[in-house]
């Protein structure tokens, strides 16, 4: 029995599978440790306004520059760190870094000063006091409040009462920005999103694919984008364009009045220095 099973079970190991989840495992408990040592890197997208291209803001996106497996994207570690917890020190070191690159920003550059946008989980609402956080870091780094935006995904906040709500009332009342992030692709719900406290929306890069008609030309996505665009415009609210990749989505974008955009036709993820040689 057992060497049958033994042998059944040598025919379904999935080395590949197995070597990730290894990974995985290694990542997540190496995690609360690297947010100690210190192994986290912020690169910033430029955000533009879509109008005259200027620079009016950037997305803050973390890296971990991990001693053995090199530098790693998010999409590697963001779910194992809301998982194990570890989101709550990370965030709060991405806050943190964030708002003191930016107020070094405003200080160095003059001219009108670029928000830093933040990504932050749901979980840093629930296990952490993220009201008193921002509160905390703004005054110790002096950012203006103005400067904050603060990106929460719609299933965070959709149908939230309690205390993620009471998060972004104190929040806006703070005067930080708060932006709904990959917007569309759960289940939206315009008129419940705009009577809270949400400034912007960022509208998912599967959207505003569908606006290249050189590649995969999608009339039902262009119908959608301007009418969302338009119905957020009558709620008051602002839209961002995330994953603008050619000159062709960006002038359409501009044409049914969209009004910030991001992405490669504009800029990639960079390192803070480089944000500031844009700014000069
Ligand atoms: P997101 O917040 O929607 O960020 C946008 C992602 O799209 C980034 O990926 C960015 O590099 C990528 N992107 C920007 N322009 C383009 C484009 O033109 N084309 C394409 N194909 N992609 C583009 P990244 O940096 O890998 O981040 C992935 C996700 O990880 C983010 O999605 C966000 O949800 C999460 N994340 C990143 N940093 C943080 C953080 O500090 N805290 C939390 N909680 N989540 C974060
Ligand atoms: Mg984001
Ligand atoms: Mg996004
Ligand atoms: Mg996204």
């Amino acid at each position: 029995w057992a060497k049958a099973d033994g042998r059944a079970r040598w025919t379904l190991f999935d080395p590949e599978r197995n070597a990730s989840r290894m990974t995985r495992q290694a990542l997540s408990s190496a995690l609360p440790g690297a947010v100690e040592r210190g192994e986290f890197v912020l690169d910033y997208q430029p955000i533009v306004d879509l109008g005259d291209d200027r620079l009016v803001g950037v997305e803050a996106l973390v890296r971990w520059q991990h001693p053995q497996f090199g530098k790693l994207g998010p999409n590697r570690f963001i779910g194992l760190a809301e998982e194990n917890g570890a989101i709550v020190p990370l965030g709060r070191w991405v806050l943190e870094e964030s708002c003191r690159q930016a107020r070094r920003w405003m200080l160095a550059h003059p001219g009108p000063p670029v928000y830093v946008s933040v990504n932050v989980a749901v979980r840093q609402v629930w296990d952490s006091d993220l009201v008193a956080d921002v509160r905390r870091v703004l005054e110790e780094t002096g950012l203006p409040s103005g400067l904050l935006q603060l990106e929460l995904t719609e299933s965070d906040v959709m149908g939230s009462a309690g205390r993620p709500l009471e998060a972004l009332q104190a929040l806006s009342e703070m005067g930080v920005g708060i932006a709904i992030d990959d917007f569309g692709t759960g289940y939206s719900n315009l008129a419940y999103l705009s009577r809270l406290p949400v400034r912007v929306l960022k509208l998912d890069g599967s959207f505003v694919r569908g606006f290249s008609a050189a590649r995969h030309p999608n009339p039902a996505d262009e119908t959608i984008v301007t009418a969302l665009v338009r119905l957020a415009h009558q709620l008051g609210l602002t839209v961002t364009a995330e994953c603008v990749e050619g000159s062709e989505q960006a002038d359409r974008l501009r044409g049914i009045g969209c009004d910030t955009g991001q992405g490669y036709h504009y800029a990639k993820p960079m390192p803070a220095h480089c944000i500031g040689a844009l700014l000069r």
